[in-house]
């Protein structure tokens, strides 16, 4: 079996005839699977310093340099880097006595940290898959983002205990703006809500829940929901990056709910997160220093929204970006002036962030190219091997070779 890292549901039932860099046949991958091994070839990043082209020895030791001349360097992206990388990373910020940081600072950050200390109930896929009879997408769309969410774990597969799967035995809840491919799966499972609208229906559920008539305009359909949540055995809340946007920094409407909803039954909170290994990176960060993100080794460990990307971008001299495209992301304003900072990009692709990095230096693609281990979005650590050979650098070899220059 192959692995694919495609993103971080991390399927380990791959198979796959792979000969000349092309796909041949396929068992289990996905499209957007299909599109990270055809991907192989394809728009690769090579090393460069300012544009001109360099070996990979005279790159590293170019992107040490930019590090180690600059006074507030921040190391950002891991989500596409195995934990050994990210292990690394941890150790450069110390010894560089800098920031460190990940998308989820502008993103599902804070619901991750909550999951890892402990605060909202968690559950790993296969659970969801054997038990789940509800499970509630929050603006978060997985047929579009995860391709196999729904048909290994959350919705249509048979399990343990959901042997008459999605015809009968399992609900599919979706909330979100837009009525996106999942929610057209959902059907009447669907909710609207308006852009920002996340604590109104939330308020309104908590509402519902309480025995109360909520303030919405379709009374019965809000009732309805509250009934199918009591009623819930085992319930999953998945959320996505639309509920972290809407909900800003302020969890305390989502943790009442995810509390009720456990005083009422079994809720569990499972973030879907886009990288193949986002939550490695939290969970390794977590394990030095008690934050997913945004920490600062300058004076021991400092932990706050300025040493997020979107506020250290005003204070540093060099970045780092390594396995991410931030500039493919952030708001405009941010990506001008995260293209102002001298940057080392380090990735196996070319992206819009490469483009702009001063230092360019390429990697294998892990799981493909070589072997690593990685967090799938619920927790569970997975190993795999090399699938193909490759001349490219394992990330954690750049790493621990620019640790070693700087
Ligand atoms: S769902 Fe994700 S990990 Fe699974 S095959 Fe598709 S891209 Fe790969």
């Amino acid at each position: 079996m192959a692995f694919c890292t495609g993103c971080s549901l991390l399927c380990d039932d791959i198979e796959v005839d792979f000969q000349g860099g092309k796909i041949k046949k396929t068992m289990n991958l996905c499209r957007k699977g299909h599109a990270h091994y055809d991907s192989l070839g394809v728009d690769r990043l090579a090393p460069a310093v300012d544009g001109s082209s360099v070996g990979i020895d005279e790159a590293v030791s170019a992107a040490a340099e930019v590090l180690a001349g600059a006074e507030n360097v921040l190391l950002f992206g891991w989500g596409n880097s195995t934990l050994a990388a990210q292990g690394a990373g941890v150790k450069l910020a110390k010894k560089l006595g800098c920031v460190i940081d990940d998308p989820s600072s502008y993103s599902q950050g804070l619901i991750t940290e909550k999951i890892l200390a402990g605060d909202f109930p968690t559950c790993t896929f296969d659970d969801v898959r054997n038990f789940a009879d509800v499970s509630i997408y929050w603006g978060d769309d997985p047929s579009s983002s995860h391709p196999r969410h729904m048909s290994r774990f959350s919705y249509f597969p048979r399990g343990e205990k959901r042997q008459r799967g999605y015809e009968e035995d399992r609900e599919a809840i979706v909330i979100d703006v837009r009525k996106s491919p999942t929610a057209q799966i959902a059907a009447d499972g669907f909710f609207k809500i308006l852009p920002g609208g996340d604590g109104e229906f939330m308020e309104a559920l908590m509402a519902t829940l309480g025995g109360k008539i909520p303030k919405v305009e379709d009374k019965k359909k809000m009732l309805n929901l509250g009934t199918k949540l009591r009623k819930a055995k085992f319930g999953v809340i998945f959320t996505g990056p639309g509920l972290a946007h809407s909900l800003g920094g302020d969890l305390a409407g989502f943790a009442s709910l995810v509390g009720r909803l456990n005083e009422l039954t079994r809720f569990s909170v499972i973030p879907s997160l886009s990288d193949y290994n986002s939550r490695g990176f939290n969970q390794t960060l977590f394990d030095k220093t008690g934050h997913v993100n945004g920490v600062s080794f300058k004076n021991g460990v400092d932990h706050g929204p300025e040493f997020g990307i979107a506020k250290y971008l005003d204070a540093c001299d060099a970045v780092m970006v390594v396995g991410s495209d931030p500039a493919a992301v952030l708001p405009g304003t941010l990506a001008k002036k995260l293209a102002k900072v001298p940057m080392v990009a380090v990735n196996s692709f070319k992206n819009l962030t490469t483009d702009i990095a001063k230092v360019t230096v390429p990697t294998a693609v892990a799981g493909l190219e070589v072997g690593g281990s990685a967090l799938r979005a619920d927790g569970l650590r997975v190993e795999f091997d090399a699938f193909v050979e490759s001349d490219y650098l394992p990330d954690v070899e750049v790493v621990e070779r620019m640790m070693e220059a700087v």
